[in-house]
């Protein structure tokens, strides 16, 4: 059998915006089941997955990414193959349709495992990536009235960016994931976003960093989303791996990361995560997280949500007043 899981992002997704997430990744699902059904591998799967979503201006990731407290987009991906441990991200990148196209460019194509910024684009056009403006008028619209939130009275999610601009004004100026396991059982993780809102330039988060937001190795495969800083301090897809390793489902792995999450920095974070049989974990500490998943065995089954059970004895965050936190 061969599974397929994806995010759309971990935060506060509105009711009004979950039909729409929903059938977004019904077709990002297509993307990665074709890919499948074709004989492509689980790093052809989730590549193909996460580009469409990166098409998808609903998600923080690609066209409709989050922008930056300087009016642009840097955009973070990553990639990693289980079977070989080969992994290549990108971060601060701009103005390219499909980053993660990119990272698999980085893993496949070059000797290193991560580039960033001005040398990631000179690369993505070596390659042939053509330049695509990724903004959308509505995440333009979101920026300015955060902007204005900012200003007025701080903001939830950045409690030092205030004092920050306010001493220095001149640097004025959201996610999604897949993880697959193929016919043969090999596993690949993706991950790409826009990173968080208003976040300064330069900025990277836990997307294009193995091991924080993105890591397969032999034993699982795990996405991460929500605000990268808190991933990226406990290493959490790979804390998922080795609790895999020592013995636990993906789901025990994914729930005990969790809380050691919510003990040491913080609870706000989604994971995605598939272990070496197969089995699925999809959990989340924010109040929401838009999630697809299939599983091709002689039919296909498909199911996606927006939120998922509680775990035992870990209280959701309720959701914070935050207009553009549909990441
Ligand atoms: N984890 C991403 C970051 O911090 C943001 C997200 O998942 O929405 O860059």
């Amino acid at each position: 059998m061969a599974t397929i899981v994806l995010h759309g992002g971990a935060g506060n997704w509105p009711p009004e915006k979950h039909t729409a997430a929903r059938a977004a990744l019904e077709r990002a699902l297509d993307a990665g089941v074709a890919a499948l059904a074709r004989g492509g591998n689980a790093v052809d799967a989730v590549v193909a997955a996460v580009e469409d979503m990166e098409d998808e201006p609903l998600f923080n990731a690609g066209t409709g990414s989050s922008i930056g407290i300087d009016g642009r987009i840097e955009m973070d991906a990553c990639v990693m193959r289980g079977d070989t441990l080969e992994v290549g991200g990108v971060c601060n990148l701009q103005r390219v349709r499909h980053p993660v196209a990119v990272a698999r460019a980085v893993m496949e194509q070059t000797d290193h495992v991560l580039v960033g910024g001005e040398g990631a684009l000179r690369l993505a056009r070596a390659l042939g990536f053509a330049d695509w403006d990724p903004e959308t008028p509505d995440k333009r619209a979101g920026w300015q009235d955060r902007v204005r939130t900012l200003d007025e009275g701080g903001d939830a999610w950045l409690p030092r960016m205030k004092a920050l601009l306010e001493r220095h004004p001149e640097l004025r100026r959201g996610t999604v994931g897949a993880v697959a396991r193929d016919h043969e059982g090999r596993l690949a993780a993706a991950t790409s976003t826009g990173g968080v809102a208003l976040k300064l330039p330069g900025r990277i988060g836990d997307t294009p960093l193995p091991g924080a937001g993105t890591w397969a190795d032999a034993h699982a495969a795990i996405s991460a989303t929500g605000r990268g800083e808190l991933v990226m301090r406990t290493l959490a897809a790979r804390r998922v791996a080795e609790r895999v390793a020592s013995g636990s489902s993906a789901d025990e792995a994914v729930c005990a990361t969790l809380d050691e999450l919510a003990r040491t920095v913080g609870a706000d974070t989604g994971l995605i995560a598939i272990d070496r049989n197969g089995n699925v974990s999809i959990r989340h500490d924010t109040p929401t997280m838009a999630w697809a998943r299939a599983d091709l065995e002689d039919a296909i089954r498909r199911s996606t949500g927006v939120v998922t059970a509680p775990r035992r004895g870990a209280p959701r965050r309720p959701p914070l007043d935050d207009p553009d936190d549909a990441r």
